[in-house]
């Protein structure tokens, strides 16, 4: 594989391992999900998202109460606001529209469906500008029920990992209750205060129909959200244990001898010959990120990653070259020799090349 480098234009062969090497990849959650782990999530996931619920509650009012203070809702809530918006907007957009289709086919002398379509057209822009403010304030409502959402599949993250739960389906599932049990408890809040419904966000005093799209927000955010974080994360089945959350991770200048000498490391499982290239402190392209996380019980297996970042066109790409497992000892050395750090340091964006001839 070559990847064509500018502006140096040198191009670097990525090698192909062979497939000893490439055949002890990483693999994924096994699936498998201990009854008490699942008893555990499923009893904690009740108890902290009645609580969660309630804090929502709370803060959903908090909100609503800064919403009326600062004059961004009425005191009789976005219903009656949404209502006069939609009123003056559709008398506009009708005006609008007819009298752009108007003046178009009579006096331009434009073909009449041209004209009438033309003349939607402004009709649609015309009403949705005049509803940008209260599409403003649902959407900021909206935002409230997708913080809620992450906040429940946060919930489930932690019983799940903390109790060794590996199946994904597990933490959509858990994840989807949390998020139920979460809006279930508004819903019961509001019916206890004896009150009309009303949504958890900003808008007061708004319908049913709101409040179903909240609903289906904040469980959709939470039983999506869940399972694709913790897909990223890896098990060792043999250890009972998460591999180290954090990877450890390096940049270094990429060029033929570099891709060489950690291809040849690699395929002899020896980090002898990966001295000596230092870490990369300002964008150079083509660069290669490096990243290593393992078991954290001793010889055990390590995942390594390269991607090497190269310019094409002004814009930066990458291309992902190799993502295996490696016995820990050689892991070990691979992370020490390239000196791979958990956190990297931010790069110093390169100096633009000034002109030095012409004329200043
Ligand atoms: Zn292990």
């Amino acid at each position: 594989m070559s990847v064509q480098t500018e502006p140096s234009s040198i191009a670097i062969t990525l090698p192909e391992f062979s497939s000893k090497v490439l055949d002890y990849k990483p693999s994924a959650l096994s699936g498998i999900c201990p009854t008490k782990a699942f008893l555990c999530m499923l009893g904690l996931s009740v108890a902290f998202n009645l609580v969660l619920g309630f804090l929502a509650h709370y803060g959903g009012v908090a909100l609503n109460w800064l919403g009326v203070n600062l004059g961004i809702v009425s005191r009789e809530g976005i219903r009656e606001l949404l209502l006069t918006f939609l009123e003056v907007a559709a008398v506009c957009a009708l005006c609008a529209g007819i009298g752009t289709a108007f003046v178009l086919t009579v006096s331009r002398g434009i073909a009449a469906e041209i004209g009438m379509l033309v003349g939607i057209g402004v009709g649609l822009v015309t009403f949705l500008s005049f509803m940008l403010l209260p599409i403003i304030i649902l959407g900021m409502g909206f935002i409230y029920c997708v913080v809620i959402g992450a906040l429940c599949a946060l919930i489930t993250i932690n019983q799940g990992v903390r109790s060794h739960c590996r199946n994904i389906g597990v933490y959509a599932g858990v994840g989807a209750l949390s998020g139920a049990i979460t809006y279930g408890v508004h819903i019961l809040l509001v019916l206890l205060q004896g009150r009309d419904f009303y949504p958890i966000g900003l808008p007061l005093g708004a319908s049913w129909l709101v409040g179903a799209i909240e609903a289906v927000l904040v469980v959709a955010v939470a039983a999506a959200l869940s399972p694709s974080i913790v897909a990223r994360l890896r098990y060792c089945e043999t250890h009972s244990v998460w591999y180290d959350r954090k990877w450890k991770q390096g940049r270094i200048f990429a060029n033929q001898e570099m891709v060489n000498a950690v291809y040849q490391a690699i395929e002899s499982q020896s980090v002898e010959g990966l001295e000596g290239f230092a870490s990369l402190s300002e964008e150079t392209c083509p660069f290669l990120v490096f990243k290593a996380r393992g078991c954290p019980k001793n010889g055990c297996d390590v995942e390594l990653l390269a991607t090497l970042y190269y310019r094409e066109k002004d814009s930066q790409k990458k291309r992902l070259w190799f993502r295996i497992l490696v016995p820990g000892t050689f892991g070990k050395e691979f992370i020490k020799s390239l000196n791979l750090q958990t956190v990297l340091p931010p790069l110093k964006k390169q100096q633009k090349p000034t002109p030095t001839s012409g004329n200043v």
